[in-house]
């Protein structure tokens, strides 16, 4: 048995894994007991891991036009033409575009080639579009981008506050956590701050409801309240803090009473009070906010009006107290660290700071240093776009599809002269853009580490062969660096090296003016960094780690105190008109990752959100014309999306809310980014993706359907080819043709790819009816193969088709279509017949009815991922034993008994 300890690579609670290989090969993942982040526990998407460590679209040779090339070529390729472009147009026509998924080394090499060698700070991450607020709002209260928090604090609190959080979907090992504290220590008060009900308010002792957008007002409502009724910590203002007065009579003046923040917020005034008498009355308060402050065109101000909150009463560096950003990424942090976001430096060092930008430049002992801030994300596209930017290379992320006005990108992409995209995954909707393709290793097969949301550092070392020809990435750009002639400052034999280097530039003139230090480890042998235990930093000289900052009162601004920012709130700027009636707000469904490369081909984590959807209330649908199931266009001039409805009185009258995961891959129009205006927040550029107002109404279908193939399908649409690097329309590799889009069949066609066991099952809809559905059906499952038949049933007057097709005697695929969707058969049963290598004679003849001779339970739709359990399952167990608690669920069904990431929602069956 061959056991590898790594870190989950999903979300930034930074889980430690344990993977184990046994003597055939297999692989089975558990939790590690002894990492600080999880202590033994995994969410459904750590859990399932094992099944997504082989992916059948790997990108596995470079490709230039869609040819497969050499290394050799691709990298003097790179180097010449970026080298090319800065020469005719300088530096800031080159940028790079990286990822919270990438490595800390790689991310590392990758900032220091633009920055030091390049000479352009035009490298910006997706980071921005999840963190980037909470950074600039640390830097402006504590001098440094600074979280001062520890996991435990979640445990030693005695009041958390969650604002703009779905902790229970979105970071699960931490809900678990604090669902545990909570048992152990029933005084623990919980109040989440949300316009929707999520599954984490089920924790909550006080659900603030509040409208969309108007945290600030609350928080500034709350400082002033605190300030009035004498609960400012004086010794600990007057000693650490700057400011105060300031941003206490701004607070008074825009959040003057608790009266006049529950009509800003929306709020019952007695529930804002029972907040502001909690908060006041509490020592050990935690503030979590994630991206539902951070994603906001005012998200720098939103942080700090809470932070305001914790300096005003001094709850900050002391045990279960303190501002507590949680970050998307399993390495935003590992980023933030290294410089990979366009205004800053590496090691927490400032771009905009000629002391600092010498230091580095002496460090790196490089030719150059960009002298200003680079264009973050969004104007990044945009310059692109503009023709500013002419070259690009994308690591490991997919902003076609991540990024709002996502057309706005597609286009950017399609008309810059050079599009380098390095990816472990053939098909995405920015590989397919793109003139240059680089496998890159991925999850168990790269080398280096990660830090999560609370300053842990964590080793995730390979234990898997390098597939193809795939390369890390700081790999690839120490080629393409040394092919533009860097080659002493690049010439890294492993991750160890470079590791250790950025270990030294954080020690690097650092006489305790700057937080982030990792100065012990950088003369690490490479068998300590192999052995390396997860660790917070900053280190001291001994190499022992920091649970928690601030605990000296000391700071890192110049004054060396803590500043107060005087927040002026701001509301959203999209705001409803007649025309655009429903503030759109988008997130993370609780088994899905980021655009669904990944936990897309896991059946497993398929099941328990299989279709883009979106979440309203059900007056809402009822006024719209819309039904539970049915499906819904939503609009903003001039782009649409096509989803599913769900309706839920936990959501907002005039809200909806969209999942952000669904690409151009897995479905026909569900990305919903195209609906998102590009609008960021002035400090820190994040987008303000919470918030977009659109309309929406009821999608006629004149048929649906659904479709179970053992084949992916290429139902996308060919994406229109870029230039090449030869000229317009170059040998762009020839994806599947959309044959329903060939005839007239692609606009407002509704399909979504669902990854089922042992194959593919594609819920359909259309407007038009076909003339001819068997036609239909040939052309979608492509007839042109040897030894093939069809089995099929058509009823003219129920507008009814159904078709098997069969390779040999094994059932290849089928298609069911009705014009009425409650016509159509349960999916469960057809699916598992494809677990058959021939189908037997009972199941063929009951095929086409869809359903078997002897009718087995209909589970319905998966709740707990682990144990595979349904909701109708549960219900029923629920009324026939009279269950009340989730425990005696548990003993009945196991649901809810591994991961635990299914209790908030057996929870809410239960009620
Ligand atoms: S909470 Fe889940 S997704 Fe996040 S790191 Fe842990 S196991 Fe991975």
């Amino acid at each position: 048995m061959k056991i590898t300890k790594t870190t989950c690579p999903y979300c930034g609670v930074g889980c430690g894994v344990i993977v184990e290989q046994d003597a055939a090969g297999a692989f089975k993942v558990r939790p590690d007991k002894e990492h600080p982040a999880n202590l033994g526990r995994l969410c459904s998407k750590g859990t399932a891991l094992a099944e997504t460590l082989d992916h059948p679209q790997r990108l596995l040779y470079p490709e230039i036009d869609g040819q497969r090339v050499t290394w050799d070529v691709a990298t003097t390729t790179i180097a010449s033409r970026f080298q090319q472009i800065i020469a005719e147009h300088g530096a800031d026509a080159v940028a790079f575009y990286v990822s919270g998924q990438l490595l800390t080394e790689d991310y590392y090499v990758a900032n220091k080639l633009m920055k030091g060698y390049l000479g352009a700070a035009n490298i910006d991450t997706n980071s921005r579009l999840c963190m980037s607020s909470a950074v600039a709002a640390h830097k402006r209260a504590f001098g440094e981008d600074l979280v001062s928090c520890s996991y435990e604090d979640l445990e030693a609190a005695e009041l958390i506050v969650l604002v703009g959080s779905n902790t229970a979907w979105c970071h699960p090992v931490l809900y678990q956590r604090m669902v545990k504290a909570k048992k152990l220590n029933p005084a623990l008060q919980v109040v989440t701050i949300d316009p929707r009900r999520t599954q984490t308010a089920d924790l909550a002792d006080l659900h603030l409801g509040l409208a969309p957008g108007t945290d600030a007002f609350l928080f500034n409502g709350l400082l002033a309240w605190l300030a009035e009724n004498g609960h400012t910590d004086h010794a600990f203002v007057s000693q650490s803090t700057n400011g105060m007065e300031q941003a206490v009579e701004l607070a008074k003046t825009t959040a003057p009473s608790a009266q006049t923040v529950a009509t800003q917020c929306n709020l019952a005034v007695e529930a804002v009070e029972q907040f502001f008498r909690l908060f006041a009355a509490t020592q050990r308060v935690v503030t979590v906010f994630s991206q539902g402050i951070n994603q906001s065109s005012s998200g720098v101000d939103k942080g700090n009006a809470l932070i305001n909150c914790h300096l005003l009463t001094g709850r900050i560096g002391k045990v279960g107290a303190g501002a507590f950003s949680f970050t998307g990424q399993p390495n935003a942090m590992g980023g933030r660290e290294v410089g990979g976001l366009a205004n800053q430096l590496a090691a927490h060092l400032d771009i905009d700071n000629p002391q600092h930008r010498d230091l580095v430049q002496r460090f790196w002992q490089s030719p150059r240093i960009a002298p200003h801030a680079g264009l973050k994300a969004v104007d990044l596209f945009q310059a692109m776009e503009a023709g500013k930017v002419k070259a690009v290379w994308i690591m490991g992320t997919n902003p076609a599809v991540s990024l709002p006005d996502s057309a706005q990108v597609r286009r950017a992409l399609l008309g810059c002269e050079l599009v380098v995209v390095s990816d472990c995954v053939r098909n995405t909707d920015t590989v397919d853009l793109a003139h240059i393709r680089l496998p890159a290793l991925t999850w168990g097969e790269r080398d280096g580490t990660v830090t999560n949301s609370d300053r842990t550092i964590s080793r995730q070392p390979p234990f898997l062969p390098a597939p193809g020809e795939a390369k890390q990435d700081w790999q690839i750009l120490a080629e393409v660096a040394q092919a533009m002639g860097f080659n002493a400052a690049f010439q890294y034999q492993s991750a160890h090296e470079i590791f250790r280097e950025h270990a030294a530039l954080s020690a690097f003139e650092n006489h305790g003016e700057r937080c982030f230090n990792l100065g012990a480890w950088q003369t690490l042998t490479a068998a300590d960094y192999d052995q390396l235990a997860p660790m917070q930093w900053p280190l001291d000289a001994a190499g022992q780690g920091t649970t928690r900052l601030f605990a000296d009162g000391k700071f890192f601004t110049p004054s060396g105190k803590a500043q107060f920012i005087a927040v002026q709130p701001r509301l959203p700027q999209s705001q409803r008109t007649p025309e655009f009636p429903f503030v759109l707000n988008t997130g993370r469904v609780r088994d899905h990752w980021h655009t669904l490369t990944r936990t897309g081909i896991s059946p497993r984590l398929s099941a328990h959100v299989s279709e883009p959807y979106v979440e309203m209330h059900p007056c809402d649908a009822r006024d719209q014309g819309l039904q539970d199931g049915g499906i819904a266009r939503i609009y903003t001039a001039p782009q649409s999306v096509l989803v599913k409805v769900k309706t839920s009185r936990d959501q907002q009258r005039g809200s909806l809310f969209v999942p952000m995961h669904w690409s151009g891959q897995f479905s026909g129009a569900a990305g919903v980014g195209a609906l998102i205006p590009a609008i960021v927040d002035p400090i820190s550029g994040q987008p303000e993706s919470k918030h977009a107002v659109v309309a929406i109404e009821a999608y006629q279908a004149a048929w649906q359907g659904f479709l179970i193939s053992r084949r992916k399908l290429a139902l996308y649409p060919s994406p229109p080819s870029p230039l090449s690097l030869k000229g317009r329309g170059g040998a762009r590799d020839s994806l599947a043709p959309l044959p329903l889009r060939e005839r007239g069949w692609g606009e407002g066609f509704y399909w979504t790819a669902i990854k089922v066991p042992n194959a593919w099952r594609y819920e359909l809809a259309g407007q038009q009816p076909a003339a001819d559905w068997a036609t239909f059906a040939r052309d979608l499952l492509c007839q042109h193969a040897a030894d093939v038949n069809w089995t099929e049933y058509l009823d003219v007057a129920r507008q009814t088709y159904r078709a098997a097709r069969f390779l040999g005697g094994q059932l290849e695929s089928c298609l069911f279509i009705s014009a009425a969707a409650e016509r159509l058969p349960p999916r469960e049963w057809l699916v598992s017949l494809f677990a058959q290598e021939t189908l037997s004679h009972s199941d063929r003849t009951s095929l086409l009815a869809g359903k078997p001779a002897v009718a087995g339970e209909d589970k319905g739709r998966t709740v707990c991922a682990c144990f595979n359990v349904g909701e109708k399952t549960i219900r029923k167990v629920i009324a026939e034993q009279g269950l009340s608690s989730v425990e005696a669920i548990g003993r009945c069904l196991n649901a809810g008994t591994n991961c635990g990431s299914c209790l908030p929602e057996l929870q809410a069956l239960l009620s």
